[in-house]
């Protein structure tokens, strides 16, 4: 293993334009791991209830996620839901069930103390924090936070982001973290509070990285069905961390910038294969060899 991924593993309900699942697999802990799982090996931090379904656990195991740091604890799994506008660019949460999640102390299996990436899905500051104190001496370090967590626990953010390498988040919490509306000054902002590597998401309209080497933008890719786009920021983040563990990146030593814009494309890739089914569907039947044929397809993309 060398990708420790800590974060919710839910049952989700979802309606989009393209149709509607009452309860399928979810969580970003379980959206990260599957995209990173094509890359490097993974083991997952998580609490799941009762009900958490063998067959789930049995299809995570196949893409040879370790699931040696999932808990399983009397009560209910997490349970989230969310109806997408028509144009899916807009998202109404309808129920948010913490259950057994409500009160997640993430402990570290010895074995994962060790290992050289760790990505801190989003979870209270504090408890990331606490994840990251646990590794023994990690060569890359990175996360993602939201809205709610900006706002009710800006300070403990603050303290938590000091000690990461890598942060990723969308354009309207970079905004609200940074206080800039711009984003090129909101990247300056943010990259003076600890994170070196700033990727922002922007949805169907790419990502931009920003790291010591100036800005570096992607499109997304452009599908021509999007079925549901719940979970493509976190296969963004699984794609992106999982390309660079991959690799042996080490920011002690720098990482390339040509590594850095690679894996920004594969979580480009990844988040795109998300969007094209509900769910983790698309994790079924994917194949390394499907992403990086859509790797180079990024390349013609782009150049010019
Ligand atoms: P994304 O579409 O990238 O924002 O990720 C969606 C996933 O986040 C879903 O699978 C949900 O189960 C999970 N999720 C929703 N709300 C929360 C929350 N408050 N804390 C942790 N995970 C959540």
């Amino acid at each position: 293993m060398s990708l420790v991924v800590v974060g919710s593993v839910a049952y989700d309900g979802v309606q989009t334009p393209h149709g509607q699942r009452e309860r399928m697999l979810g969580g970003a802990c379980t959206y990260v791991a599957l995209a990173a799982s094509y890359f490097t090996r993974v083991g997952v931090v998580g609490v799941v209830g009762e009900d958490f379904d063998p067959a789930d656990r049995r299809f995570l195991e196949e893409r040879g996620i370790d699931l040696a740091g999932l808990e399983q604890k009397p009560g209910k799994t997490f349970y989230w839901s969310g109806v997408y506008s028509e144009d899916m660019n807009d998202r109404v949460t309808l129920r948010t069930e913490l259950n057994v999640f409500g009160d997640f102390q993430p402990e570290l299996p010895p074995g994962y103390r060790r290992q050289p990436y760790l990505f801190l899905g989003n979870i209270q500051p504090e408890l990331q924090r606490r994840v990251r104190e646990q590794m023994e001496s990690p060569r890359l370090v990175g996360g993602d936070t939201m809205n709610y967590w900006i706002e009710s626990r800006r300070e403990a953010l603050l303290e938590t982001l000091a000690g990461w390498h890598v942060l990723l988040i969308n354009d309207s919490e970079a905004r609200l973290l940074s206080g800039e509306r711009n984003l090129r000054r909101a990247s300056e902002r943010i990259r003076s509070l600890g994170p070196r590597i700033l990727v922002i998401k922007r949805g169907e309209h790419g990502a931009v990285l920003f790291a010591d080497e100036g800005p570096f933008l992607a499109p997304a890719y452009p599908l021509d069905t999007v079925a549901d786009p719940t979970g493509a920021g976190d296969c963004f983040a699984g794609g992106f961390f999982g390309y660079l563990a991959e690799q042996g990146a080490d920011l002690r030593d720098g990482i390339e910038r040509r590594l850095l814009r690679r894996a920004v494309i594969y979580g480009s890739v990844m988040g795109s294969f998300c969007c094209e089914r509900f769910g983790v569907e698309r994790f079924r039947t994917l194949t390394r060899a499907e992403i990086d044929a859509r790797f180079k397809e990024f390349k013609e993309l782009t150049e010019f």
